[in-house]
């Protein structure tokens, strides 16, 4: 698999807002948030896209949802309630390949998220 933009921010070659971090996993806030909260927390292993994860990774990704938890509490969106997010491949709308569960809070959010028109039958 090849490097993307976040193997540099868990390698500390590229700046980052960074929330936590431990040894599984980074938090950090999104450069384009789409809501007054809007946090990533990735695993420091590489992993494309969800269809990539593995049974050995388990432990790590169940990870993540813990450490939004804790991130959310720490910036007082917890209690009002917040959105995690993982996209997955093109039609998923993702863009870096290597798993990160979104986290968007601080706002009241609409249901359904998407905004991209379907196409219209031919
Ligand atoms: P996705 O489209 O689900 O793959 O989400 C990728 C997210 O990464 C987008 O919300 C981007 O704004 C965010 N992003 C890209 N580069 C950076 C960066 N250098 N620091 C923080 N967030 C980034």
């Amino acid at each position: 698999m090849s490097e993307t933009i976040f193997t540099k921010i868990i390698n500390k070659e590229i700046p980052a807002d960074i929330l936590y971090e431990d040894e599984q996993s980074l938090a950090f806030k999104d450069i384009n948030p789409q809501a007054p909260v809007h946090f990533l927390v990735i695993p420091k292993k590489a992993i494309a896209t969800i269809n990539d994860i593995t049974p050995d990774d388990r432990e790590v990704v169940g990870h993540l949802s813990v450490v939004a938890a804790k991130v959310a509490q720490k910036l007082g969106i917890a209690d009002e309630g917040y959105r995690t997010v993982m996209n997955c491949n093109e039609f998923g709308g993702q863009t870096v390949y290597h798993i990160h569960l979104h986290v968007l809070g601080g706002k009241p959010l609409g249901w359904p998220p998407y905004t991209a028109k379907m196409k219209e039958p031919e």
